[in-house]
């Protein structure tokens, strides 16, 4: 396999062809709602009534100037071109700012997801199959939870910000328990049961990380992060959380420390709860250095993260020893999302970290983040990285397909048997010289 896969190394179509055969294991760092392809959205919002703004492809319950219903949309010579350009990041003409035009589609589209949740969890696993993934971790919210506990968490008389300690943190605890925090978590807890229970029959096993968005105040993301804990140790469906938005938004930057030291502290009172982190998703073209020397060290020595999603601005940390030997010592995995890195920071290539951490042998595990959205695949970054480092060979992939088992938050008794599951599909693979 590595006489072959050097034969077509330079040539991109081959290689992609390679790797959507070869096994991958899972896809451990995947954006529920970032997964949703354009023709699907327009279809499902046809479906539902809803209408569609002419301009940007802003998805509405409800008619307002400029939009046209979905249905009638859909009848449009140019429609699949306009869902296309507008709700993955095909449509960006590399002007201005790429990651608005990014995080902006999550909005755009997030009426047809919302309420809708197993209609396109099944989708997303009908394509796992074909890609022959064993597993998705998806990150997913309970958008109507989440709306309740931002309104009592809004209405806390006490003040939370970067000063507050683990005894304030508490104290907000109390509070929210008081106004009906369990209610709540088992509200949760029943939404993401049915929503696994809906798409139990797929041949490609689904998780959930409940995430928590960063870049919204103190009390919305304290309310949020406590509430996400507490969901995922009551379901054995929910087996991490996670922190996702811009992490160079201004409030994501401000609190970075605090939100930090809120997990550490959650990670106590919720001790079977698995944390990983976006960390590191930083450029200096998107923030100003000294934000970029601390995010990946202290999602591992403070929050205690037990996998690190992008990692990008490693070079700039200022301990970087420490973030090496902890993270393949521990290990702590590093989720490598080359697309995305490519679009969002404009880091790809020579630019990216990814080497130095191969080279100091922290786990790498490679994940799409964003498929639909990003209009790529899994096989898809695999090629970006064979192009980009010529020098990882077959074994190194196949290492990063059985990584992504072993570093997910699966329990063990599931990891081994699907560890076993991936050797038998490699076995098969590797019958053929392709
Ligand atoms: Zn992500």
């Amino acid at each position: 396999m590595n006489h072959y896969l050097e034969r077509i190394r330079n040539n991109p179509d081959e290689l992609l062809n390679f790797f959507k055969k070869m096994p991958k294991g899972a896809d451990i760092h995947h954006h529920a709602l970032g997964a949703l392809r354009p023709a699907d959205i327009l279809k499902k919002a046809a479906e539902l009534g809803l209408w569609i703004d002419t301009a940007e492809g802003w998805i509405y319950t409800k008619e307002q100037a400029s939009t046209i219903p979905a249905a009638q949309f859909q009848l449009h010579s140019e429609a699949e071109q306009f869902c296309q350009d507008n709700w993955t990041v095909c449509g960006f003409d590399g002007k201005g700012d790429a990651g608005k035009y990014f995080f902006d589609i999550f909005f755009k589209i997030s009426p047809v997801f919302n309420g809708h949740e197993p209609f396109w969890l099944n989708k997303i696993l009908e394509e796992a199959a074909t890609d022959s993934l064993l597993y998705i971790e998806t990150l997913i919210e309970c958008p109507t939870v989440s709306k309740k506990i931002y309104e009592i968490a809004e209405n806390y008389e006490g003040s939370l910000d970067e000063n507050s300690s683990d005894a304030d943190f508490r104290t907000f605890l109390e509070y929210l328990s008081q106004k009906g925090l369990d209610k709540l978590k088992k509200e949760a807890v029943t939404l993401c049961d049915s929503w696994i229970d809906s798409v139990s029959n797929q041949a490609t096993q689904l998780k959930f990380q409940l995430y928590t968005v960063r870049n919204l105040p103190p009390k919305a993301v304290l309310g949020q992060l406590i509430l996400s804990y507490a969901t995922a140790s009551e379901s054995d469906n929910i087996v991490g959380v996670n922190l996702v938005a811009p992490e160079y938004d201004e409030l994501s930057l401000r609190y970075y420390s605090m939100h930090m030291r809120v997990c550490r502290w959650l990670s106590k009172l919720f001790p079977t709860v698995k944390l990983a982190l976006h960390a590191g998703e930083l450029c200096d073209k998107l923030v100003e250095d000294e934000h970029l020397k601390f995010h990946i060290f202290e999602a591992i020595s403070v929050a205690g993260a037990k996998r690190i999603g992008h990692g990008v601005d490693l070079m700039s940390e200022s301990n970087r020893n420490y973030i090496f030997d902890t993270m393949s010592e521990k290990p702590v995995a590093i989720e490598i999302l080359p697309e995305s890195n490519q679009f969002i920071l404009g880091v790809f290539g020579d630019e990216h970290p990814f080497e130095s951490y191969h080279r100091s042998k922290v786990p790498i595990v490679v994940a799409s983040d964003d498929p639909g959205v990003l209009n790529t695949n899994l096989a898809a970054q695999f090629q970006k990285l064979a192009i980009d480092f010529p020098y990882l060979c077959y074994d190194d992939f196949k290492e990063f397909a059985f990584n992504s088992i072993r570093h997910s938050f699966l329990s063990n008794e599931l990891k081994q048997a699907l560890v076993l599951k991936l050797e038998n599909q490699f076995v098969e693979f590797e019958q053929f010289e392709n």
